[in-house]
């Protein structure tokens, strides 16, 4: 049994891996020259490999069904378990799966050290231009003008995300259009997990606040869904965890008009946060406008939002700033941008769309040519923050695997 893996990223080593313990002869191609470039830049160079709470719905999937499919056969434990049988020590860290030594590299090192002992061919610098069945059980793969034949192939070529343009493939040889050749179907590939374009000018003034708060999505003003947790202010609007896990409404349907509402205080229940304020004002009768403002919200954040409230920081509070004040206490809550669009591929984590789960079986071989798996975020699958991409790309791969290199 001879297969070929088509990319030599996070599922594609554990394919190769999987089906060289199944005993068949395994080569891996990869465009680039050297081996899992995007494991490096993961958890911040950390590598959060996976979760503790592993369910379909931390997912985006045309098939949450197949999925759940997928994570019984190859789940979070066996993540763990595996890596350690490849030589990899693991900690939890409140839920989430790190390398012991925090370094993401360690990860790639593990795989690649795995991939040597299997005596696992790996040709760097090489891509295929062409793939085609030629017999039941044969493919014949052009890489340079030259063939060569293999019993199985799988695709394993990743997504747009976090890759310059330039460093891509011509979008008629990457491996959508790989896919494509052999009978699959694209969904529109997006962004996903990324930052935000919001609409305004006011961007540059806020540039650099980090604030907590609790993020509402809404799309033609119905509610789409709601994240908790840091949000980074930009030079074009919002970024951090809770930005990054709503990207995906508006990555797959830019054409729609989305908001997001930031609660800026959102410990507190309305009750509270309005007695809070009415307190305030009393204590500050006399003050000035500064004296209230500072000390609620981040300064830069907060004389940004007393500006819009119409509030002039020297003005002494009074009856005249009543309205104003109460302008700016309720902007506080309620905060409100409107949402241009997300930031491009290379400052995406991941992408949504690709190949449609139903094209696969539970094996990650295609329905559509017998032979061909599929895996790893090619597929139309994508995660949260939080090692789920991740943990998609060791379960696929392990699957596909396992499938392909057995007789
Ligand atoms: C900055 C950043 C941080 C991230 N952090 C995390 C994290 O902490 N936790 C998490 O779970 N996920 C994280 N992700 C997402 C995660 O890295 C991906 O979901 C995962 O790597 C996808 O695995 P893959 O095998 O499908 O694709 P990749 O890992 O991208 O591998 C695809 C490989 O195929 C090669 N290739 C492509 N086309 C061809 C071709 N035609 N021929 C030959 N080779 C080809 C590519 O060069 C690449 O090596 C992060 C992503 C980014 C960009």
């Amino acid at each position: 049994m001879e297969v070929l893996v088509v990319g030599a990223g996070a599922s594609g080593m554990m394919a190769a891996i999987s089906a060289a313990g199944m005993g068949a002869y395994v080569t891996i191609c990869e465009k680039e020259d050297i081996a899992g470039r995007k494991i490096l830049r993961t958890g911040n160079g950390k590598c959060n490999l996976g979760n503790r709470e592993l369910r379909t719905d931390y997912y985006h999937s045309s098939d949450n069904e197949l999925l759940d499919a997928y994570f019984s056969k190859f789940d979070e434990e066996d993540t763990i378990r595996t890596f350690r049988s490849m030589g990899l020590i693991i900690k939890e860290s409140g839920g989430l799966f790190y390398p012991f030594c925090e370094q993401a590299s360690v990860v790639r090192d593990v795989l690649l050290s795995n991939i040597e002992a299997y005596g696992i061919k790996v040709l760097y610098d090489t891509y295929p231009e062409k793939i085609v069945k030629v017999k039941p059980d044969r493919f014949e793969v052009t890489f340079d003008g030259r063939t060569r034949e293999y019993d199985r192939v799988i695709l394993a070529c990743g997504s747009y995300a976090g890759i310059d343009k330039k460093d891509r493939l011509p979008s008629d040889i990457d491996g959508y259009s790989l896919a494509y050749s052999l009978g699959h179907t694209v969904i529109p590939v997006k962004p996903a997990l990324t930052a935000l374009n919001c609409k305004g000018d006011f961007w540059k003034e806020i540039s650099g606040v980090r604030a907590e708060a609790l993020i509402k999505l809404t799309c033609d003003d119905s509610y789409i869904g709601c994240e908790y947790g840091e949000v980074q202010f930009t030079d074009t609007g919002i970024s951090g965890i809770p930005v990054f896990q709503l990207s995906h409404y508006v990555g797959a349907n830019p054409d729609r008009s989305y908001s997001a509402v930031l609660d800026l205080m959102p410990g507190l229940d309305e009750d509270e946060y309005i007695s809070l304020m009415q307190n305030r004002m009393l204590a500050f009768q006399g003050h000035k406008v500064r004296d209230f403002v500072i000390g609620t919200i981040n300064s830069k954040l907060g004389e940004y939002i007393a500006s819009l409230a119409g509030l002039n920081m020297d003005d002494a509070i009074g009856d005249s700033t009543e309205d104003k004040i109460i302008e700016f206490v309720g902007l506080i809550k309620c905060f409100k941008v409107d949402i241009k669009n997300t930031k491009d591929f290379t400052h995406s984590q991941c992408c949504s769309g690709g190949i449609p789960l139903r094209e696969t079986d539970d094996n990650c071989q295609s329905v559509k040519t017998p032979g061909l798996y599929i895996c790893g975020e090619m597929l139309d699958v994508d995660g949260a923050c939080g090692g789920y991409n991740l943990q998609w790309a060791w379960t696929s791969g392990y699957i596909a695997g396992r499938a392909a290199g057995s007789y």
